[in-house]
């Protein structure tokens, strides 16, 4: 059993002058508990919150009577993960301030802080006693109340002071057991598509991450130049404009619908989901036209695990198994002889050196990543073609080309789970 977490954000009601008045007070009494603590952890290298409490409970405790006791447990909690987030920037010489700054404030409630009353309320603690306060339910929240999600027992809830609103994080969590894996899906993240096998069948499904995550680099490199040069590095203006872009939207929207694509085929199938092991510097074949080598890698690292976080996520939520294999020579060696493939200058096919069989360099990967878990060890052993597992045979031609499905971004995205093959192999020969 895992538990699975989703954070849904609700807002309050308007809420009349008088009770809000109070969350301010509240939101005030609260800020200056986070500051103390965190100047004094930073002071004294406190990082564990349990420390933090034993020390300056009984202190804040006496300064704030009238507040729920725990509020101060809360802010413990709140601090010392600011204190430690600071501490590692700290230490990676990214920061010139003596403590970390409190500047943005959610109120942290634990549960003797909060309870909801029905679904459509819930009760906060306060030092004015315990207040009732109307949320505004959407959609989503429905979704989660109606599919068997729990509420946690944690909460933030943040002050809107310009419309006298509460914007209330809810966590639902739910226990999902995962299933025995009857058969394995590799997927493969590529900087321009995402590669997976399916029962013998590797389809590319197109990202253009290159052109989203490139594009978005220069383009918002661009912009701020110009408007730090108009307006000065803090302009406001600046800030709307990058908003405009909406560049973590769109990336966020890709990520999530292959993820659930690739989730629920592997569901319908009962497969287990094999990805990648991403260090931090494997060695990549990506780096092509950016000037600055380190730049580029990290702009794709981030996007490669973004999206496999994205799939993990997806797959804790529908109890898919995922396992990660290491990704050692996983597109250099041929699946079959395991002798090095050659590949023609900047081409994606290459030639096995053995047997002089094609290869698509993102098929090779999904195969290897395949044959890897099927033998355990993450060894480079040669696979017999035609691998038997369980007293089946996988399907490997070894004479064949090895060509894999190309399915471009607009086709997939409206896809629910990946449809039978004879219709993705036909689209796939239209396009050519
Ligand atoms: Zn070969």
């Amino acid at each position: 059993m895992a538990r699975v977490a989703r954070t849904v954000v609700v807002r309050s009601v308007r809420l009349p002058k008088k009770v809000f008045r109070i969350f301010v007070e509240l939101e005030g009494m609260y800020r200056n508990m986070v500051e103390q603590l965190v100047v004094y952890a930073v002071r004294n290298g406190i990082k564990s919150f349990i420390k933090l409490r034993a020390f300056k409970y009984r202190e804040l405790r006496a300064i704030y009577q009238h507040l729920p006791s725990h509020y101060v447990f809360t802010a413990c909690q709140d601090a010392s993960v600011r204190v430690k987030s600071f501490l590692r920037l700290e230490r990676l010489g990214l920061t010139e301030k003596k403590y970390p700054e409190v500047r943005k404030i959610s109120i942290w409630l634990d549960d003797h802080l909060w309870k909801p009353s029905g679904y459509t309320q819930i009760r906060i603690a306060t030092h004015k006693g315990r207040k009732s306060i109307e949320i505004e339910p959407h959609k989503q929240y429905w979704k989660y109340v109606s599919r068997g999600w729990k509420l946690a027992s944690e909460a933030k809830i943040k002050l809107d002071k310009k419309n006298r609103r509460l914007t209330i994080f809810l966590t639902f969590v739910k226990d999902v057991g995962e299933y025995e894996p009857e058969g394995y899906l590799p997927v493969d993240v590529n900087e321009n598509n995402v590669s997976i096998l399916v029962d013998g069948v590797a389809y590319l499904l197109e990202t253009d991450t290159e052109k989203l995550v490139l594009g978005y680099h220069y383009c918002r490199k661009a912009l701020q130049k110009k408007y730090d040069k108009l307006y000065g590095v803090k302009s406001r203006i600046k800030k709307k404009i990058l908003r405009k872009l909406k560049e973590k939207k769109k990336k966020s929207d890709i990520r999530w619908k292959i993820a659930n694509l690739i989730v629920r085929t592997a569901r319908d199938k009962r497969y287990a989901i094999v990805l990648e092991k991403l260090g931090k510097n494997p060695a990549n074949n990506m780096i092509k036209r950016i000037g600055d080598r380190q730049l580029r890698h990290r702009i794709f690292q981030a996007s490669f695990k973004s999206i496999q976080k994205a799939i993990e996520e997806k797959a804790k939520e529908y109890g898919v198994p995922t396992i990660y294999v290491s990704p050692k020579n996983s597109s250099r060696l041929c699946p079959i002889h395991a002798s090095p493939i050659k590949y023609g200058n900047g081409s994606r096919i290459g030639k096995c050196s053995q047997e002089g069989e094609l290869w698509h360099r993102d098929v090779v990967a999904c195969w290897n990543l395949f044959f890897k878990i099927l033998r355990g060890d993450g060894s480079n052993a040669p696979s017999p073609a035609g691998y038997v597992l369980d007293g089946r045979v996988m399907p490997l031609p070894s004479t064949a080309t090895h060509d894999p499905v190309g399915i471009s971004k607009s086709l997939w995205a409206r896809w629910k789970s990946l449809p039978q093959t004879q219709f993705a192999t036909i689209i796939n020969r239209m396009k050519r």
